[in-house]
């Protein structure tokens, strides 16, 4: 199947409301399918049909709304998880836009700038990584940003695990868009 055309993903939520994935309108219906939806929000987006029912003789149909909360147990540790940091997801939290010289630019012309740089002790972590490009980061090399005279024009933080789905989400529908901005500090640069 062609993804440029494929329908959205589904935002998966545990039973308590916690973002847990982004999966497959197809992916969603096994889980319709096996009872596993305790509860949905906004209005269904996709149908999906299926085989005919010997016994009805209708075709089987699961239409898959925007978000679905999964049953199951919620581990009491999921709300403490940082999110795993990648260079598209530390971009995107950056919108592309370089913290020295105020640039915005492509993937291509944007490196993982580590503030303490990693050779002085710095972390590989959310709070020590900015987006820069390569002139900026070549220019600032193995120094801090003070010795460089280089000023960040924005600083780091950690995503929340709602600000995370939206930095992973593929194409996001209004109503998950909604759903996950109503969680995320009016601080954070998604609102920007
Ligand atoms: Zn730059």
């Amino acid at each position: 199947m062609n993804r440029k055309w494929s329908a959205a993903d589904v935002l998966q939520l545990d039973v308590s409301g916690r973002p847990q994935a982004w999966v497959t309108p197809r992916e969603a219906a096994v889980i319709y399918a096996s009872d596993g939806v305790a509860w949905t929000l906004g209005a269904a987006f996709h149908v999906l049909r299926g085989g005919i029912q010997r016994t009805t003789g209708q075709q089987s149909r699961i239409e898959v709304h925007p978000i679905i909360a999964v049953r199951g147990a919620v581990p009491t540790s999921a709300w403490r998880q940082v999110p795993t940091l990648s260079n598209p997801k530390l971009f995107a939290r950056d919108r592309h836009v370089c913290a020295y010289c105020g640039g915005r630019f492509g993937f291509d012309d944007l490196t993982r700038e580590h503030i303490v740089p990693v050779s002085r002790g710095g972390g590989d972590t959310w709070m020590n990584c900015i987006t820069a490009c390569r002139p900026c980061n070549g220019r600032k090399g193995n120094r801090l940003p003070e010795e460089a005279r280089m000023t960040l024009l924005y600083l780091p933080y950690v995503p929340s695990l709602h600000e995370d789905m939206i930095l992973r989400g593929r194409r996001i529908l209004a109503d998950q868009m909604d759903f996950l901005l109503a969680s995320v500090p009016r601080s954070s640069r998604l609102h920007g």
